[in-house]
C-alpha cells in the first residue's frame, strides 16, 4: 500500500525589507509552493463577508469604502494602539490559519511553505516543523524599502522598532538565509532543501 508522505511545512519570516518575498519567489521557482499570509490577509480583509463585517463592527464604517478597505485608515488606527492591533489580529489570523490549512490540503508537495513577518510574533510558527529567517543589515532593508515603497527613512525605522528585532527572529528560526550583496541565494536555498527534504 502506498503511504503519502508526511507533508513538512516550513515557515518563511523575516524583518520588513529583509528580502522574504524575494527569497519565496525562489522557493516557488524551484517547485516548493509558497503560501504569503500576509498576501492571504490582505486578501481576506477584502473578500471575507464575515470578517468584513467583524472588523467594521469594531473599527467602524469608515475602514471601507465602496467595499474596498481603506488600509491607511486602518492602520492609522491600530499603529499606535497595540490593545485594537492585537483585536484586529484577533479576527484575521484564524482566517488566514483556515485558509493555509486549505491550502496545504490540496498542495502535492513534501514541502509547503508559509511565508509571514509576523510568524513568531502571531504564534503562526506553531504546527511548523521549520522555521527560516531571512536576514540583512538594517541600511540594506532601509534601502530596499525605500526604493520598493518611496517612504521616509524614518517611518521605515518606526516599522522596524515595532517588530521582533531580527536576531531575535534568527535565534527563533532552524535557518538562517543572508540576503545581502555578499551571499549568493541559490547555495543557501538548496542547501535548507537538501537538509529538510
Ligand atoms: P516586507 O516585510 O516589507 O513585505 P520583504 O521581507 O518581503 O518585505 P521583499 O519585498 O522581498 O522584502 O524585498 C524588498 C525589496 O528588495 C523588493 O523590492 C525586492 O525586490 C528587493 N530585493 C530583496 N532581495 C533582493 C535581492 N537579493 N536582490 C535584488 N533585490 C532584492
Amino acid at each position: 500500500m502506498l503511504h503519502k508522505e508526511k507533508q513538512i511545512r516550513i515557515g518563511l519570516t523575516g524583518g520588513i525589507g529583509s528580502g522574504k518575498t524575494f527569497v519565496g519567489v525562489l522557493f516557488s521557482k524551484l517547485g516548493i509552493p509558497v503560501f504569503n499570509a500576509d498576501f492571504e490577509a490582505k486578501r481576506c480583509m477584502v473578500e471575507n463577508k464575515i470578517l468584513k463585517k467583524e472588523i467594521q463592527y469594531i473599527f467602524g464604517n469608515k475602514v471601507y469604502r465602496d467595499g474596498l478597505l481603506q488600509n491607511d485608515i486602518l492602520a492609522e488606527i491600530v499603529f499606535n494602539d497595540k490593545q485594537k492591533l492585537e483585536a484586529l489580529n484577533k479576527l484575521v489570523h484564524p482566517v488566514v490559519k483556515q485558509n493555509f490549512e486549505n491550502w496545504c490540503s490540496v498542495k502535492n508537495s513534501q514541502i509547503v511553505i508559509k511565508e509571514a513577518a509576523i510568524l513568531f510574533e502571531s504564534d503562526s510558527h506553531i504546527g511548523l516543523d521549520k522555521v527560516i529567517c531571512v536576514s540583512a543589515s538594517e541600511n540594506v532593508r532601509i534601502g530596499r524599502v525605500i526604493k520598493r515603497d518611496n517612504i521616509s527613512r524614518r517611518q521605515i525605522i518606526a516599522r522596524m522598532e515595532r517588530q521582533m528585532p531580527q536576531n531575535q527572529k534568527e535565534k527563533l528560526s532552524d535557518f538562517v538565509i543572508l540576503n545581502h550583496d555578499k551571499e549568493l541565494l541559490l547555495p543557501q536555498i538548496i542547501r535548507i532543501i537538501t537538509q529538510i527534504g
